[in-house]
């Protein structure tokens, strides 16, 4: 089979909340889009038989068209083996323990691979968005976590193990805020959307400034981007810690491995220009001239679809079609 204009592959974007999913064409364009919620609570047999029928009515709506589905891509909040086993998922936990390759490949009888979130973001920027133009890079997804996904040479890394680039898990503070995987003073727990409104609820009681005027339950990276951007200086100074603490984890990141971009995506990232310039500023205080003159840091332009253009991509070139 061949990368022809007939040809589509099938975008899964699992979160905790929603699951979307998209009918992709082989040059990257969504053409169905379907979006309805995890349910997880409602257990694994209800999860995967909706997602069964959700795909299987997507593929169906595209043959009518004309359009053959060819592989499908899932992007999943955990730890994800090469196999497809779901290792570990905070959001979904009754996944944890089932191979979903096998199980989506099974009623589907499609070529299937399954991959953790943010590599499948990671690799869709990649493919179509801010990172096209780069052989290497690595994208941090700021959300509720912070998640990454490491493209070396054109190509998703994910490890002897599939579990590679959890750098979301790097420690910017050796004796830091206890974060759920275990470690301390990891990054997520400075910069990811949740970080942002912890930082806000706790410094706007002793410094004020337009923050105090928001109800504490209405505070988000949102809100707190918002006032920040109408000049006050403890909203701005948040966002700047937050990038402060990327840049020290990009400097490092440009050391070792000389890349050729950063790509901030997620949520948070409608802020970046309030990142942007920490984050600079510090790779350029830690990292080497010629790795840190090398390295752009530039935000995702694929939003919320980079998940499942990333999905569908990796289908796509697992299945022998290659980018054109
Ligand atoms: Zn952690």
């Amino acid at each position: 089979m061949t990368g022809s204009a007939g040809a589509g592959y099938l975008g899964v974007d699992i979160g905790g909340t929603n699951v979307r999913a998209a009918l992709v064409g082989a040059a990257g364009s969504i053409l169905l889009l379907e979006r309805w919620p995890a349910e997880i609570h409602l257990g694994r047999e209800h999860f995967l038989g909706r997602l069964a029928g959700n795909l299987a009515a997507l593929r169906e709506r595209g043959a009518a068209t004309g359009i053959e589905t060819a592989a499908v891509g899932l992007g999943v909040p955990g730890l994800i083996a090469k196999t497809g086993l779901v290792h570990s998922s905070v959001n979904l936990e009754p996944l944890v323990g089932l191979n979903l390759k096998d199980a989506v490949s099974a009623e589907t009888g499609l070529p299937t691979v399954v991959m953790n979130d943010a590599n499948a973001a990671a690799f869709g920027e990649s493919r179509y968005g801010a990172g096209r133009s780069y052989a290497s890079l690595l994208m941090f997804t700021l959300g509720t976590g912070v998640g990454s996904g490491l493209i070396l040479d054109g190509a998703l890394w994910t490890g002897i193990d599939g579990v590679a680039a959890e750098y979301g898990h790097a420690t910017v503070e050796p004796a830091g805020l206890l974060c759920p995987c275990g470690n301390c003073g990891c990054l997520e727990q400075y910069a990811s959307a949740t970080a942002l409104t912890r930082a806000a609820i706790t410094s706007v009681q002793h410094q004020g400034g337009m923050l105090a005027d928001i109800p504490a339950g209405e505070l988000s990276a949102e809100t707190i981007a918002a006032v920040a951007r109408r000049g006050d200086t403890l909203a701005r100074s948040l966002f700047e810690e937050a990038g402060r603490y990327l840049g020290i984890v990009a400097a490092t990141v440009a050391n070792l491995l000389n890349l050729e971009a950063i790509i901030v995506g997620g949520g948070v990232a409608a802020s970046f220009d309030l990142l942007d310039a920490a984050i600079r500023r510090e790779v350029d205080r830690r990292a080497f001239a010629i790795p840190a003159a090398r390295l752009v840091i530039r935000p995702g332009e694929l939003g919320d679809d980079a998940g499942i253009l990333g999905a569908a991509a990796l289908a796509r070139e697992l299945s022998g079609n290659a980018p054109k």
